[in-house]
């Protein structure tokens, strides 16, 4: 396709509550926003611009509830399993949703629906692994006299900062765990995809989740954003984003405890005896999935020299084959950026490895909000994007001359999310496993491979602490010890 043509929007099938919640019911808010469509700019929806004020009467609101209000184990995962469910009856509602407000196209859109009742399901289970254990007093002659254990506790108030990118997902990442570990969460979607959150947050409540539990904060990132961030009543900030907004969320949360799932710029190592079509494949589909708009896209392919040209040639062909257009079109392969600003962006960035040397092999071609997917040869090391988190539909191809030299290169940026590695050779991969430094390595596959079960994030700037459903509910509760003097 050589030019986007989009029909124009028709009215949302079903319109999530405007707004905002907090202190237990939706409210207008003082203040509203607009939500773009970003393919044509038509208007999608309103929603609250939340105040400073507005945040401190939803966190002030949320910890009352939580310090107030049983809410047994039991009682949250009827709630999180009916949530589940109710997410997959209302399919075609976030579906729509999420399609029209962020940049999925549709089909990408109804898997993260899928994905997200996945979560809910999951966060369902884990309000039965909330154990302690007895402590070994025995073993040391101080303890001698005593019995005691330690209980999983909520933490309290979590205030959980979603990006755009996954607007149901990863807001159901957040708020599942949280909900599952006992707590209360205050929600600030991604400005630029509220609407999706909102819905979500009707499915909660509809499911059974106390008003009084949940809150939704909508707005930017410098006002409701660092409003919750700093909020003396919030116990833990669980923030998924950039990794200079992140260092932002650092110093506003100050001492408070902080999850942090940051950005990456994900290699993919393909080895001479490596299936080459099957890895061309691969990559094309991790590098332009949500056109590149995904942490766990692949930005970086080092591949053996002497199979570089032809897998160079696969990867070429098979991006020319991509669709790139409408996001209702079920045929579409690759919609638009998350804004025109984006995608100039990225545009920009491509140009300067252009103007340093770099070879374009497709693509470089932008109308609007749309990027067509591009792969950069002989791109130099020290260019953007090489060393940056490109957050859009651009792949660089590098041969190399020995496994050695690959890892170096693949380790040489600050981030470490997750990595591939394309091989026959067993051994091959668990040493190439052995010496990446990032969160995962997939073997034979690419590094855009998640299940939602999973410890999820990665070293370095990629983040701190991890998700994935397990992991986050065991950072949102922290042991608490009863122990007991005997004979006292
Ligand atoms: P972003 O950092 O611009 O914004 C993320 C969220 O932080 C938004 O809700 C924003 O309003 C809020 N925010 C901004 N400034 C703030 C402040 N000072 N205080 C509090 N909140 C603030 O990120 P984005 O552009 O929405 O998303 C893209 C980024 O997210 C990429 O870097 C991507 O890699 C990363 N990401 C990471 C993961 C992961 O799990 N590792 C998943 C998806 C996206």
């Amino acid at each position: 396709m050589t030019t986007v043509e989009t029909e124009a929007a028709a009215p949302l099938t079903w319109q999530p509550p405007a707004g905002g919640l907090w202190s237990g019911r939706w409210v207008d808010g003082g203040s509203a926003m607009s939500v773009y469509d970003p393919e044509d700019g038509s208007l999608v929806g309103r929603v609250a611009d939340a105040s400073p004020a507005e945040v401190d009467r939803a966190v002030t609101g949320v910890a009352a509830a939580v310090a107030t209000e049983e809410w047994p184990a039991w009682q949250r995962r009827e709630a999180l399993d009916a949530a589940a469910r109710l997410v997959l009856r209302r399919r075609a509602a976030l579906t729509e949703l999420i399609s029209r407000e962020g940049c999925k196209t549709v089909r990408e859109a109804d898997r993260e629906v899928s994905r997200a009742a996945e979560t809910l399901r999951l966060s369902a289970q884990q309000t039965a692994h909330l154990t302690g254990e007895t402590l070994p007093f025995a073993d040391t002659p101080r303890g001698a006299g005593r019995l005691g254990w330690y209980t999983r506790e909520p933490v309290g108030v979590v205030a959980a900062i979603t990006p755009f990118n996954d607007p149901l997902n990863l807001v159901a990442h957040k708020v599942g765990p949280a909900l599952a570990g006992g707590n209360g969460v205050v929600l600030k979607p991604a400005e630029a995809t509220p609407l999706t959150a909102l819905a979500f947050a009707q499915i909660l409540l509809d499911s059974g989740v106390p008003a009084g539990r949940l809150a939704v904060v909508p707005g930017t990132g410098s006002g409701a954003g660092r409003a919750l961030v700093g909020h003396p009543l919030v116990d833990l900030v669980s923030f998924t984003g950039g990794h200079r907004t992140g260092d932002e969320v650092a110093r506003a949360a100050g001492a408070k405890k902080t999850l942090m799932e940051l950005g990456g710029n994900n290699a993919v190592l393909v080895l001479d005896d490596a299936d080459r079509e099957a890895a061309a494949r691969a990559v094309v589909d991790g590098a332009f999935g949500v056109a590149g708009q995904n942490c766990l896209s692949v930005q970086r392919v080092f591949v053996d020299a002497r199979i570089a040209a032809r897998f160079t040639q696969d990867v070429v062909a098979m991006t020319e084959a991509l669709r790139v257009g409408g996001k209702a079109d079920p045929r579409t392969d690759i919609g638009p950026l998350i804004n025109e600003r984006e995608a100039r962006r990225v545009e920009g960035w491509v140009r300067q490895a252009h103007d340093a040397g770099a070879e374009v092999r497709t693509g470089d071609r932008r109308q609007g909000a749309f990027y067509w997917p591009t792969v950069l040869t002989g791109v130099p090391a020290d260019a953007l994007v090489m060393t940056e988190e490109v957050f859009g539909p651009v792949l660089v191809i590098e041969p190399f001359d020995t496994v050695d030299d690959a890892v170096a290169r693949v380790n040489e940026t600050r981030y470490g999310l997750q990595a591939g590695v394309f091989t026959a050779g067993l051994e091959a991969a668990l040493d190439i496993a052995d010496r990446l430094r990032v969160g995962a390595v997939m073997v034979n596959d690419s590094s855009d491979f998640r299940i939602d079960a999973m410890p999820f994030g990665g070293p370095k700037r990629s983040g701190v602490g991890r998700e994935g459903v397990r992991y986050a509910v065991e950072a949102m509760t922290e042991p608490k010890i009863v122990a007991v003097r005997r004979g006292a």
